[in-house]
């Protein structure tokens, strides 16, 4: 993977603190909901219970009031002798009675055969009441039964509420002064009145809140869906049991809150002998989301918040890391740079952070030590080239040497070897002829003796100098050792090599040799051959030459001797 592919510094950074900062977020917010919730939900299902706390007592204190005035007006002494005597008077007293507490919505006196004696603005009266509860349970004791829809009454009042009347039926015995019962005082209380409570603190309520009263089997009588039963036996039980508390549960498909107060009706209000009264139970119910509507807001304000902080940290962060790169950006640019331009001398001085400059300083001392290397290298390399250039002039001198005679500075053997070959090979090819003339100082011994060696030296060096100043560029001119030259004229058939060799006989004899202050006389004599067709190499012509020298020594010598052309020869001297 390339370098470039990577992420740049900041973006790391921003990435990282983005991250942090999302799991920070995360961690406040899902903190901030676990608390929030849990108090919301203890909050709202306090309330809840409080709301049903107070229905429940609202029941109960109208219930024990309308029930306390049945029992006290049934047990009044001066009405004793009334009731059955002066109806007008007794209706006089029910009607006083309904209108203090409109809640009733009739109140009458039975007499024991069942008989409505007295009904308030005279309803129902001599209507038979047997087999009512009320009345047969009136007839021994005081008592209270559930709520009812009204039967006959429902027909002939005057309704305010839309939904069909229904009755609380409230009795107590009457007796005369001998405790015999002399009839049943009955009050019916509209249930009106529940409703109106229930309206009146729903109204109070939060939105969304809604208030049941269930009866002891669990089902609806106070509320919507009446005659339902919402809650399962267990949580029935539950209820019923704890007296006050909350719960949530799923009712119709809907997480609601709940708080619960079962109201006393009956127990509390005065009926004897262990009754467990009529067993309401309120319910106040809230849906959940509801109750979290406040907190989403502010979980809401909360992520905001996270979001906005989260953005600022990446932003700081970003900014961070690319002041922080900054000076690592210059050193890669000023690296690169120097990598690439061989002007460039040095890496500039970072500032920043102690370990940038550390880093600055520690690169530039590399990059000293690598100047002061490649310094040292550029020498040594100019320093074998000068002493390469050295060597192959040293070379060169010796193959020079080793070609040369040092005497007279005219070719040696060795150095004849390539010019022979090479004007053998060009003789092959039928370009043209080659002659080849070995010539020899005659009496030289003499010389050395009579004169000494540096003027045999002399001699030598004399007749190589005419031989050469005599013979065309292209001719080569080899002194072969002692007082003998080998000379190879090049592009000549054997009739010039013959007169240019008598030439340079007669060069020579007419020189004659300053040393010493005397004039040494020097002749040649000079064998010529040519190279001929049959001729293995040049050698062979050599050969005939020497021969043909021979030949010339033995005719008295200063003189020239032509060899025959590919004659088998032998060296004689
Ligand atoms: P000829 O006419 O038959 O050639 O007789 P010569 O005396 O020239 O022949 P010889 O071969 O007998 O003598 C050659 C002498 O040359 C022998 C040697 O001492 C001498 N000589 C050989 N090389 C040198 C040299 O480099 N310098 C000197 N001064 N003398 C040399
Ligand atoms: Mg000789
Ligand atoms: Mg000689």
């Amino acid at each position: 993977m390339s370098f470039r592919n990577r992420l740049r510094f900041e973006h790391q950074l921003a990435a990282l603190v983005g991250l942090l900062c999302l799991a920070l977020v995360a961690v406040t917010v899902g903190g901030a909901v676990w608390l929030e919730r849990r108090s919301t939900v203890r909050l709202a299902e306090a309330r809840l219970a409080r709301l049903a706390a107070g229905m429940a007592e609202s029941l109960d204190t109208t219930l024990r009031e309308r029930f306390r005035e049945i029992q006290v007006v049934a047990g009044l002494e001066p009405l004793r002798e009334r009731w059955t005597g002066d109806p007008a008077m007794i209706r006089g007293v029910l009607s006083a009675m309904r209108t203090t507490a409109p809640d009733y919505a009739w109140l009458g006196f039975v007499t024991p055969d069942g008989r409505v004696r007295v009904g308030t603005e005279g309803l129902l009266e001599d209507l038979a009441m047997n087999g009512r509860t009320w009345f047969e349970t009136g007839l021994a004791k005081p008592n209270v039964s559930d709520v009812h829809e009204a039967v006959l009454l429902g027909r002939r009042l005057v309704r305010t509420e839309p939904e069909p009347l229904r009755l609380v039926d409230l009795a107590a015995p009457v007796r005369d002064a001998a405790g015999r019962v002399i009839g049943v005082l009955g009050g019916h209380v509209s249930w009106d009145w529940a409703i109106r409570a229930r309206r009146r603190l729903l109204d109070e309520g939060l939105a969304g809140t809604d208030l049941w009263v269930l009866d002891r089997r669990g089902r609806v009588i106070l509320g919507p869906h009446l005659g339902t039963a919402p809650f399962g036996p267990a949580r029935l039980g539950t209820m019923v049991e704890g007296g006050r508390g909350t719960f949530a549960a799923v009712i119709d498909g809907e997480t609601r809150l709940a708080g619960f107060a079962s109201a006393a009706t009956g127990e509390r209000s005065g009926i004897a002998g262990g009754d467990p009264g009529l067993g309401w139970i309120v319910v106040a119910t809230r849906p959940e989301v509801q109750a979290f509507a406040p907190m989403q807001r502010s979980i809401q304000a909360l992520l905001g918040l996270g979001a906005v902080a989260a953005l600022t940290g990446i932003a700081l962060a970003w900014g961070l890391g690319r002041r922080a790169a900054a000076p690592l950006r210059r050193m890669t640019e000023a690296a690169d740079r120097f990598g690439r331009d061989a002007d460039a001398t040095t890496l500039p001085r970072l500032d920043g952070a102690r370990e940038f400059v550390a880093l600055s300083a520690a690169l530039r001392s590399l990059l000293r030590r690598i100047g002061s290397v490649e310094r040292e290298l550029s020498d040594a390399t100019q320093r074998s080239t000068r002493v390469a250039a050295y060597y192959r002039r040293q070379i060169e001198d010796l193959r020079q040497v080793a070609g040369t005679d040092v005497l007279t500075g005219l070719l040696n053997r060795r150095g004849f070897i390539k010019p022979a070959e090479d004007a053998f090979v060009q003789a092959r090819g039928g370009r043209c002829g080659v002659a080849v003339l070995v010539v020899d100082i005659d009496h030289f011994k003499r010389v050395n003796d009579q004169h000494g060696h540096d003027a045999g030296d002399a001699v030598i060096r004399h007749v190589g100098d005419l031989l050469a100043e005599a013979v065309r560029g292209t001719d080569t001119v080899a002194r072969f050792g002692g007082e003998e030259f080998v000379v190879l004229l090049v592009g000549l058939g054997v009739t010039e090599a013959a007169q240019i060799s008598e030439r340079l006989c007669l060069a020579v004899r007419g020189a004659g040799i300053a040393h010493g202050g005397r004039v040494i006389p020097v002749t040649v004599s000079i064998g010529v051959a040519v190279l001929s067709g049959q001729d293995a190499d040049i050698q062979a012509a050599i050969a005939r030459a020497d021969a043909a020298l021979y030949e010339a020594k033995a005719r008295g010598r200063d003189r020239v001797s032509v060899a025959a052309a590919s004659a088998a020869v032998g060296r004689a001297a």
